[in-house]
């Protein structure tokens, strides 16, 4: 779906496309989750339209999801459309089926990321990435997090 949408480039910077709306439907509950979607990558020597990166989020958010598949093939289809140096995708995310069932949780946000290449790697690279975007909450297994997933891998 992407293929019209690369083209190259000869200098290696990073590419941030944040603040993505998202809208998607946990398969578990059938409730709606939904919120903010952040991509990055660095080109090795193709990139992505601008505009084409909220719209492969959309094509994966509006089939049955969990949170964390979802981040997934983002960062993935990025991989394998244009062989990045390194890719990153964070999702933070309301979920209503984990508002309705507890209410000390809220006003909490899922938060998941797919990281690879340079982005796992250089923990400077992932810094500056996440300085540039100023999550709402915290990163799995980069900060402490206080068990803020919802459906995410539930039975
Ligand atoms: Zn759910």
């Amino acid at each position: 779906m992407l293929n019209n949408a690369l083209f190259t480039v000869d200098y290696s910077e990073m590419v941030i496309v944040k603040d993505i709306d998202f809208y998607s439907l946990c398969e578990h509950h059938l409730l709606p989750f939904f919120g903010k979607c952040h991509v990055a990558y660095i080109p090795s020597n193709k990139v992505i339209g601008l505009s084409k990166v909220p719209r492969l989020v959309d094509v994966f958010a509006r089939r049955l999801q969990v949170q964390e598949r979802l981040t997934s093939q983002i960062a993935d289809t990025i991989r394998e459309k244009i062989s990045p140096l390194g890719v990153a995708v964070v999702m933070e995310a309301t979920h209503l089926c984990m508002s309705m069932r507890g209410v000390e949780k809220q006003n909490s946000f899922a938060v998941t990321s797919a990281m690879h290449g340079a982005f796992r790697d250089s923990s400077r690279t992932r810094m500056e990435f996440l300085e540039l975007i100023k999550l709402r909450s915290a990163v799995p297994g980069l900060r402490d997090t206080s068990s803020n997933y919802a459906c995410v891998g539930e039975d």
